[in-house]
C-alpha cells in the first residue's frame, strides 16, 4: 500500500527569507515504533497505508512523500529573557500541510531529522527519550482537552546521538495548527523588516483569526485574538498541574497551541514555585510564574506590531498596551472559571476565588498532591464519608476540614444535585496526568531495554483521563516517598 499525503502547502510560498529549503537527513536503520491511528484519521490519512516499511521511512526522514517540500523555518526568541536574533529550525524539517476533513489545515513536521542552515553548533537529532516524552505529554495534554501539537508518529533511526551519553536516535512526526511563534515575528521586526512582519501577520491572520480580517484594526485585532487564546492555554495548563519549563518567545505558539515540549512536567504536591528544568537556575518559568511570562511575552508580540498599528508611534503604542492590559481580565475570568469547576461550584460569587486560595494554600503548607485533591473532591462533595480520603493527602489532616466545612455551606447554597456535580467535578478533574516518574519510567524501558510495552500501557491510561480505569488505578498513584523526579532536561 502506498503512502499518499494530500499536501497543500502554504508557508512554503512565502517570501524566501521565511525559511530554508533543506532535505531530511537519511539514516542507518528507520523503524517505526509508534503510528498515532486516531490522529491519522482525523487528518484524513489511511492508518494501514502508514503501517508499512515506506512509512518508516518517511517518519525516519530517508523519504520524502509525494507532494512534501521539505523547509525549516526562520525564528528568533528571547531565550530566558535574553533576545537571539536567530534561531529557526534547528533539528525540525516542516514536511507540509494538509487540510484535514474537519477543514483544518494542520502541518506535518519531523523533529530530530538532521541538520539545518539553522543549527548553528547542534546535530539537528533527537533521542529517543524526549521523543517519547513530547509523544506522551502532548497525546495526554490533548486528551485533557487542552490546546496542543500532537503527535503522529515516532521513529528510531539506528543512529547514535551524542549527548552526556550516547543515546539511540529518534525522529517525532509532530502535527501542530501551524509554526508560527511569537519568535517568528521577531525574526523579522529584529531586522526592520516592516514589510515581512506585515506579510506573516496577514498569513498568521488568514490561517488563525479569520475573524480579525473584517475588524476595523484587523493587526490589532490579530493581536488581541493572540493574548485572549494565550491567557485562554495558560488558565488551562494551571489547572492540570503543567509546568511548561521553557516558556521562551520561540516556544509560544500564535495559534494558542503549547508546543515545544522540552523539560515540561505536571506537578504532583502543590507548590506554586515548582520548577523541573535543569536549566531554569532562577525559576523564570516556575509553575506560578507562567501567566506573567505569557503576557511578558506578548509584549514582546506587541512591539514587532508596533509599525502596522499606526504610523504614529504613540497612538501604536497606546493601541498595544490596550490589548495588552486585556490579558489579565481574560487570564483571571478563565482561571477562576476553571477553579470554580474543579471545586463544583455552578454560580459565580465574590468569594469563589477566596475559597479557591485558601484551598491551594493549605494544599501547598501540607504538600497535597494536585491532582489527586482535587479528583476525591468529587466524591466528597456527594458524600462527606469521602472526605478521609482527602484529608489523608494533607501531612495535617485538620488543614482540609478547616477548609471543608466552609465549601460544603457553600455547595449546600446551591441547587445543583450530588450527583450531577460529582459528575461535572469528574470532567474538570482528571485521574490522571503524566506524572514524571512514570514518564521517565517508561524512557528508560525504551532506551535501555527497547521495551515500549510500558510507553503504550501509559499512553493508552493517558488517553482516557477522566475515567476511572479500575485496572491502571495505580497509574493515579504519586510517586512513592522520594520517588519523585523534579528534574527535567531539555529535549535537545
Ligand atoms: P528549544 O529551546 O529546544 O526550543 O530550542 C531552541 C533552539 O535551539 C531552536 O532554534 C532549536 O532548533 C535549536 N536546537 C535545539 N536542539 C538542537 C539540536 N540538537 N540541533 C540543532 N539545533 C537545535
Ligand atoms: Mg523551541
Amino acid at each position: 500500500m502506498t503512502v499518499h499525503i494530500p499536501f497543500d502547502n502554504s508557508y512554503a510560498r512565502l517570501p524566501d527569507q521565511f525559511f530554508a529549503r533543506v532535505q531530511p537527513t537519511r539514516v542507518s536503520a528507520p523503524r517505526l515504533i509508534k503510528l498515532n491511528h486516531d490522529l491519522a484519521r482525523q487528518l484524513g490519512l489511511d492508518p494501514e497505508a502508514l503501517s508499512g516499511p515506506e512509512a518508516a521511512e518517511i517518519f525516519a526522514g530517508n523519504r520524502i512523500p509525494e507532494g512534501a517540500e521539505p523547509i525549516a523555518l526562520a525564528y528568533a526568541g528571547h531565550q530566558f529573557g535574553g533576545f537571539v536574533p536567530q534561531l529557526g529550525d534547528g533539528r525540525a524539517i516542516l514536511l507540509g500541510e494538509v487540510v484535514a476533513p474537519d477543514g483544518q489545515r494542520r502541518d506535518i513536521q519531523l523533529k530530530g531529522s538532521g541538520r539545518t542552515p539553522f543549527s548553528r553548533g547542534g546535530d539537528g537529532r533527537a533521542a529517543l527519550g524526549p521523543v517519547l516524552r513530547e509523544y506522551l505529554v502532548s497525546e495526554a495534554m490533548a486528551a485533557l482537552g487542552i490546546p496542543t501539537t500532537r503527535a503522529l508518529a515516532a521513529a528510531t533511526t539506528g543512529e547514535v546521538v551524542e549527548r552526556e551519553t550516547s543515546l539511540p536516535g529518534a525522529v517525532l512526526t509532530r502535527i501542530a495548527a501551524s509554526h508560527i511563534r511569537i519568535g517568528s515575528f521577531q525574526y523579522f521586526a529584529a531586522r526592520g523588516d516592516v514589510e515581512a512582519v506585515r506579510r506573516l501577520a496577514d498569513y498568521a491572520i488568514a490561517r488563525h483569526y479569520p475573524d480579525a480580517a473584517a475588524a476595523s484594526q484587523p493587526y490589532r485585532a490579530f493581536l488581541e485574538g493572540v493574548v485572549a487564546r494565550q491567557a485562554q492555554l495558560v488558565a488551562q495548563w494551571l489547572q492540570v498541574g503543567f509546568i511548561h519549563g521553557v516558556m521562551n518567545t520561540d516556544n509560544m505558539s500564535i495559534s494558542g497551541e503549547t508546543i515545544d515540549y522540552g523539560p515540561c512536567a505536571f506537578i504532583d504536591t502543590y507548590n506554586p514555585t515548582q520548577v523541573f528544568s535543569s536549566i531554569d537556575r532562577h525559576g523564570r518559568y516556575a509553575y506560578g510564574n507562567q501567566p506573567g511570562i505569557a503576557q511578558w511575552n506578548l509584549a514582546r508580540l506587541a512591539e514587532c506590531l508596533l509599525g502596522l498599528f499606526s504610523d504614529d508611534e504613540d497612538e501604536a503604542i497606546a493601541q498595544a498596551n490596550e490589548a495588552l492590559t486585556s490579558f489579565a481580565d481574560r487570564f483571571n475570568t478563565a482561571y477562576l472559571g476553571g477553579l470554580r469547576r474543579k471545586l463544583g461550584l455552578a454560580e459565580e460569587r465574590e468569594e469563589d476565588r477566596a475559597l479557591a486560595q485558601d484551598l491551594l494554600e493549605r494544599m501547598a503548607a501540607n504538600k497535597a498532591d494536585f491532582t489527586l485533591t482535587f479528583r476525591r473532591l468529587g466524591d466528597a462533595a456527594a458524600d462527606s464519608a469521602a472526605d478521609a480520603a482527602v484529608r489523608s493527602l494533607f501531612e495535617d489532616g485538620a488543614a482540609y476540614d478547616g477548609w471543608a466545612g466552609r465549601w460544603r455551606q457553600r455547595l449546600a447554597e446551591e441547587p445543583q444535585d450530588a450527583a450531577s456535580r460529582r459528575a461535572a467535578m469528574r470532567r474538570a478533574n482528571p485521574a490522571f496526568i503524566p506524572r514524571n516518574h512514570r514518564v521517565e519510567a517508561v524512557i528508560e524501558a525504551a532506551v535501555q531495554r527497547e521495551d515500549f510495552g510500558p510507553f503504550e500501557e501509559l499512553l493508552t491510561v493517558l488517553s482516557a483521563p477522566y475515567d476511572d480505569q479500575a485496572d491502571f488505578a495505580h497509574y493515579a498513584d504519586p510517586p512513592p516517598p522520594g520517588g519523585g523526579i523534579y528534574r527535567t532536561f531539555c529535549g535537545t
